[in-house]
């Protein structure tokens, strides 16, 4: 590692805005931790896999490396910097990439514990050799660190650095999950600054749900920070300032205010019905990811649950949750909210939600690896476990059940066999069953495709286009460096959409969109007009949504989708709706709570805040 700076200088850096609002605070970072090899033996199938994976893995620490080079370069000196050109070396040495690759072709050891094999011995060689070599032994230390903490990294493996004081703080980090954003107690983490990540990756919806501010994708901030610095972080704008100095302090606390009273503002829509001005009503739901929150979903206005993602529930405990512990918090959910649809989706685990219970083994692409509804077809176990509970609290009230990741019929009829085979065992020990609407989700290319079977065999669909888009567009949506390539406009992701709601309503079932597309100002009225008959966001959301839905008229909205379907490409699509509906979103002043595209950018940014600023001043 490079000497940090100790010198408090002001420094700004640009990420994505993940996560509305303001906070001036101190940081604690967020490090890896003592790394543990885990040892397994894998299947003669998966050598290719694992060998793809480590190669990955050193690319991976070989940019991470060449970044410190550069920083220390620029920080430090050109001397200081040359170390880790000599890691680079190493890095390239067929000595250590053959032998890697071979011990994990031919003994079949997993990456992690194969690439820790053959560096324990060429350590032990420099170690015990004289002069230049066995100094040269604590730079084949730190490589063997920083590769086995790529190779083997999860969540766990990362905790503060320093214990967060009374106030709270703003986390800085490389990397933070969901699993150890929801372990914090209320009140202790002010807002997240991270290096990676993205708008729709998960730990960014959680804390949107939790109000927590937060820019995603900074780079390398945590490289140039230390814990206790000071710092401000503007979720909405995505810009953080390290060490700021008074000027930005002044102007951030008015920029505070200027939130606090739009929130309160903004409660005057709570009890308003979110229609057109030409009579359409669009049902707005609310995305919650702890049960907690159900009772909270009310006073934002919303209609029901969209979108409850029970994998939530599974984060953060030693064992999987029991039959009768889930049956309780769905219960609680349902009944509160009874007679309100509560919809709950099937274990969601895997991609950026790994349950360490359960995908023990690392996978070199989890979004489409062993996850969500193939997991629960797998370990029935826990399948059956859920499906039971969430079949107890059917009879609370207005329970829907939704099965994600839905790519074949063949998975459709399997789930819900399931669940028919465990109203009949609870029927059998006696229970009375409320039978309850089942659905899926579409958000994964193959299930639009064959949406028509999909549509006759289920009661209503929810589009997932947080994941709708990363499929169809190829673009990972939690790597902030192709944030521009995931794209909600991309003509094929807007005809998906209406291919969906042509089945849905031929079927005359109805169509949800619970991506976090259907916050966005634009993409409402897009949806709205492409014939989307709910929504379903985060509950701050909805009262903003309420506003814009309030002021179109719904001809008008289907008038435009349809002239946009006929567009072959996102950057017209993009001109055009802005063309006809920036300027009725300016005037109803929205832009605190809903994350828009348009302003994830540096520039766009920064005019923003210093326009905001020039507002409040005049
Ligand atoms: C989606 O993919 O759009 C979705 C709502 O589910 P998640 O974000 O949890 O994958
Ligand atoms: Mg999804």
């Amino acid at each position: 590692m490079p000497p940090k700076q100790e010198t408090n200088q002001r420094k700004m850096f640009i990420g994505q805005a993940a996560s509305p609002g303001y906070v001036i605070a101190k940081t604690k970072l967020i490090v890896r931790q003592k790394v543990v090899v885990s040892q397994y033996k894998i299947s003669r199938e998966g050598t290719a896999s694992q060998i793809d994976f480590f190669r990955k893995g050193i690319m991976q620490v070989k940019r991470e490396i060449s970044n410190l080079r550069d920083i220390t370069l620029q920080a430090v000196s050109k001397k200081d910097s040359e170390i880790f050109d000599s890691h680079l070396m190493i890095l390239q040495d067929p000595l250590l990439i053959d032998g890697v690759i071979s011990l994990i072709r031919d003994e079949r050891w997993n990456a992690g514990y194969a690439f820790h094999l053959k560096m324990q011995s060429l350590i032990e060689n420099f170690e015990n050799s004289e002069g230049i070599l066995k100094e040269r032994a604590q730079d084949l230390k730190d490589i063997y660190n920083r590769t086995l903490l790529c190779l083997n990294s999860s969540e766990s493996d990362f905790a503060l650095q320093e214990e967060i004081e009374e106030g709270g703080a703003v986390l800085t980090g490389f990397s933070i999950g969901p699993n150890m954003l929801m372990n914090f107690d209320k009140g202790k983490v002010l807002g997240l600054a991270i290096d990676s990540g993205s708008v729709t990756s998960h730990v960014s919806i959680l804390a949107r749900s939790m109000q927590i501010p937060a820019v995603m994708g900074l780079g390398n901030l945590s490289e140039s920070i230390k814990s206790n610095d000071l710092l401000i972080l503007d979720g909405t704008n995505g810009i953080v300032i390290v060490n700021p100095d008074e000027n930005d302090i002044n102007k951030y606390k008015k920029q505070i205010e200027v939130f606090q009273n739009q929130k309160l503002e903004l409660f005057t829509m709570r009890d308003l019905e979110p229609i057109t001005m030409d009579g359409k009503y669009i049902r707005l739901n609310a995305n919650i990811e702890r049960y907690e929150e159900a009772s909270e979903i009310t006073s934002f206005g919303a209609s029901g649950v969209g979108l409850y993602r029970s994998e939530f529930l599974y984060f953060g405990r030693n064992a999987l949750p029991t039959r009768k512990e889930q049956a309780d918090a769905y219960s609680k959910v349902v009944n509160q909210l009874d007679p309100l649809p509560v919809t709950i989706r099937t274990l969601d685990a895997g991609g950026d939600k790994m349950l360490s219970l359960v995908n023990a083994e690392v996978e070199s692409n989890p979004f489409m690896g062993w996850r969500s509804i193939r997991l629960c077809l797998d370990r029935k176990d826990i399948f059956r476990t859920q499906m039971k509970a969430l079949i107890e609290a059917g009879s609370r009230g207005n329970l829907k059940i939704m099965f994600p990741m839905i790519s074949s019929i063949g998975e459709l009829e399997k789930a819900k066999e399931i669940y028919e085979e465990c109203c009949a065992e609870l029927r059998a020990e006696g229970l009375s069953i409320t039978k309850v609407e089942l659905g899926a989700m579409i958000e994964i290319p193959s299930a639009v495709i064959i949406i028509e079977e999909i549509a006759k065999r289920v009661d209503f669909l929810s589009i997932g286009t947080n994941d709708l888009i990363q499929f169809t567009l190829a673009v990972d949506r939690s790597n902030g460096k192709i944030a521009s390539l995931y794209e909600p406009h991309h003509p094929a992701v807007l005809r998906s959409i209406k291919l969906v709601v042509e089945a849905a309503h031929k079927e005359g079932i109805p169509v949800s969109v619970c991506g976090e597309m259907a916050a966005d100002p634009l993409s409402t009225l897009l949806l709205v007009g492409l014939g989307v008959d709910e929504l379903s966001m985060s509950s701050w959301c909805i009262m903003e949504c309420k506003k814009i839905i309030r002021s179109v008229n719904y001809d008008e909205a289907r008038a435009i989708s349809t002239e946009v379907l006929g567009f072959s490409d996102a950057g017209s699509i993009n001109s055009f709706l802005k063309k006809k509906y920036s300027q009725k979103i300016k005037n109803l002043g929205i832009s605190s709570f809903i994350i828009a595209q348009d302003f994830t950018t540096s520039d766009r940014a920064l005019i923003k805040i210093d326009d905001e600023i020039q507002r409040i001043g005049s």
